[in-house]
């Protein structure tokens, strides 16, 4: 029977009890945590990890003080192997070909940005020098699958900044590339050619956060896990999570539109971004800093700009409504034999958890097994299971959350929906559950790369897709465990909660061979299904020629028409999104 061999821990998080084993099931004795990647981190590291967010000393209504507020990188992540060099985009896609109505840089552009932005460290310059390794952070993505030919690199420091360096850019003909954490998945961060890269990071002031309402008003280029760490300390939660919250920018996110890991709970940040500023490619800024949720004066025009991948201006700050920090927290882990049972466990978290579910994730055997190959330790669970999920509970009473959690696993352990299970006992146990599920991102590129579909399909069939398409590579005689074949795996994992599925395929090396293979085929599987081809990272270069799976022909020519409006020269991040 399941339930004989179930391992069950009781946790809550923040001193929400003790460790007790929950009626009728063996106990655990705790969960290892596992050791750290192994063959990531050191040199290899890849992840710019920006400074500490600024105080403002502005006026405001925030009540934290400087000294206060932490810095935490703790989830910045290293890149993958750092040996293998991107090559080209241009080499990779030669059907690409330079617009020819934007200028080349001269020294003279580069002397105006200069005598603009000051200081030495505003300007990484190319042209009147060899800049090369200085760029090249800039110029390649954290997949290593797209690199730009950028020569000048441009860090403002101000909206003023901003505005003086886009007006001098149209004026003169010069493509750009809003730049934040660079941890994009779809080569939308990444020039194609010769742009210029805009970097936000030193735009990193917390402006103000207003405790009663929970408002946070800051800059485009704070990096996430440091907001969410300012607000944390009054009892509230940044609404977005992400495994590259301790690079990514708060900029980047609104800009991609990120899920991440509590959509469930939290919503996406079209609900959650109150006010946005704005840079038009003229110059102008377009000020919409509304601090109130409830704003129906006219056409939403921040709405455009989430989500927008730096096609129509640069954000540069940002109001986003934060919500109450749940003080009690529960994370349960367990092994699923199919995924129609995955999708029963879900329904029945649902239902019996409701109001306290906050986040439900599905992980595939095959990513868990990958995780475990790269980076060793103990896995929370003995033996191979065909899919896990990862149910987090947040609410504010630890005994009654407590409760919800081990009646909900009762249920689905009784019924032989789960096989096996453990609940972290602690905040450091929920962090290693947790890692098992963020650090697929990272262990499945250490092969060698990884071809990335962030795909929302309706629940019933989200997984077929993952057979469908081992089957298809594996005929070609792609799959296999040597050199000679270019595909390690195929692995499905992501957020059940939102039907958003990541189908991930694991390569020794990117390959025209493969790259034929997979599109447009599974764009079409996607179009069948009317799902979306783009659940959360955003379309980039990746996705640009294949908007029309998801997207019909009359709002492809809207999109274009607001493009258009917003940016006629067509400087904003050219070549991609449209
Ligand atoms: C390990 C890992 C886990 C991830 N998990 C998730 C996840 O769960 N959910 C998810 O949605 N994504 C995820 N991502 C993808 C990525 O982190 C997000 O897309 C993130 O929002 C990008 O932020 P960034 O600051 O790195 O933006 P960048 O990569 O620098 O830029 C992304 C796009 O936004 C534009 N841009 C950046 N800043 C601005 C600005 N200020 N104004 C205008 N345009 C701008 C760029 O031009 C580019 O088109 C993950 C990535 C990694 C590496």
């Amino acid at each position: 029977m399941a339930a004989a061999r179930a391992r069950l821990l009781r946790g809550v998080a923040n001193g929400g009890g003790d460790c007790s084993r929950v009626s009728g099931l063996s106990g655990l004795s705790g969960l290892v945590a596992p050791a750290a990647c192994r063959g990531l981190g050191g040199a290899a590291a890849r992840a710019r990890l920006s400074s500490a967010c600024r105080s403002s000393s502005s006026s405001s209504s925030s009540s934290v003080s400087p000294q206060r507020r932490s810095v935490g990188t703790s989830r910045s992540f290293s890149g993958t192997a750092a040996s293998r060099a991107a090559k080209l985009t241009t080499d990779s896609y030669p059907g690409l070909t330079r617009d020819s109505r934007f200028s080349k840089l001269t020294p003279g552009h580069v002397a105006y940005f200069k005598q603009l932005l000051g200081q030495d460290s505003a300007v990484i310059d190319g042209i009147n020098a060899d800049a090369a390794a200085d760029i090249e952070p800039f110029n390649e993505d954290w997949m290593h699958k797209y690199k730009g030919q950028c020569r000048l690199v441009l860090k403002p420091g101000s909206t003023e900044d901003v505005s003086k360096i886009l007006r001098y850019c149209n004026e003169n003909m010069l493509a750009v590339v809003p730049q934040g954490g660079n941890t994009g998945l779809v080569g939308g961060s990444i020039p194609v050619f010769d742009e210029i890269v805009i970097g936000m990071g030193r735009m990193n002031t917390i402006h103000s956060f207003d405790d009663v309402s929970g408002s946070l008003v800051l800059d485009a280029g704070c990096i996430l896990e440091v907001a969410d760490q300012h607000v944390a300390q009054q009892g509230y939660v940044f609404p977005l999570d992400l495994g590259a919250k301790g690079s990514c920018h708060v900029g980047g996110n609104v800009s991609t539109n990120a899920g991440g890991l509590r959509l469930l709970r939290y919503g996406s940040l079209h609900g959650s971004v109150l006010g946005v500023e704005a840079v038009l490619p003229d110059g102008t800024v377009m000020d919409d800093m509304c601090t109130l949720r409830k704003n129906n004066t006219g056409y939403d025009l921040k709405q455009l700009f989430i989500g927008a991948e730096g096609t129509l201006g640069i954000v540069t700050k940002l109001v986003v409504q934060c919500a109450q920090r749940s003080p009690a927290v529960n994370v349960a882990l367990f092994g699923v034999e199919s995924y129609q049972k995955a999708q029963t466990a879900f329904r029945e978290a649902k239902l019996q958890l409701s109001e306290i579910l906050s986040a439900f994730e599905l992980m595939d055997g095959t990513s868990q097994r990958l995780v475990h190959q790269v980076r060793g330790g103990t896995r929370p669970l003995e033996g191979d299971h065909p899919f896990y999920c990862l149910v987090e509970t947040s609410g504010s009473n630890g005994e009654h959350d407590y409760e919800k959690l081990e009646k909900f696993l009762e249920h689905v352990m009784s019924n032989e929906v789960v096989a096996d299970g453990v609940v972290a006992q602690d905040a450091t146990q929920i962090k290693t559950l947790w890692s098992w599920r963020e650090g697929i991102t990272e262990c499945i590129g250490h092969f060698g790369g990884t071809y990335k579909y962030d795909v929302s399909i309706p629940l019933p069939d989200m997984y077929l897709i993952v057979h469908d398409v081992k089957a298809r590579l594996s005929e070609a005689g792609l799959v296999g465990d040597t050199d000679d074949h270019p595909v390690v795996d195929v692995v499905g994992y992501g957020h059940m909660g939102d039907s958003n599925l990541h189908l991930n395929i694991a390569v020794r090396r990117y390959d025209k061979e493969v790259e034929t293979a997979l599109e447009p085929y599974v764009y079409e599987w996607i179009e069948k299904r009317r799902g979306s081809i783009s659940a959360e990272h955003g379309l980039g270069l990746a996705k640009k020629n294949y908007v029309g799976y998801s997207r019909n022909e009359t709002m492809i020519g809207l999109m274009r028409q607001i493009k258009t409006l917003f940016d006629p020269n067509g400087i904003m991040n050219p070549y991609k999104y449209i």
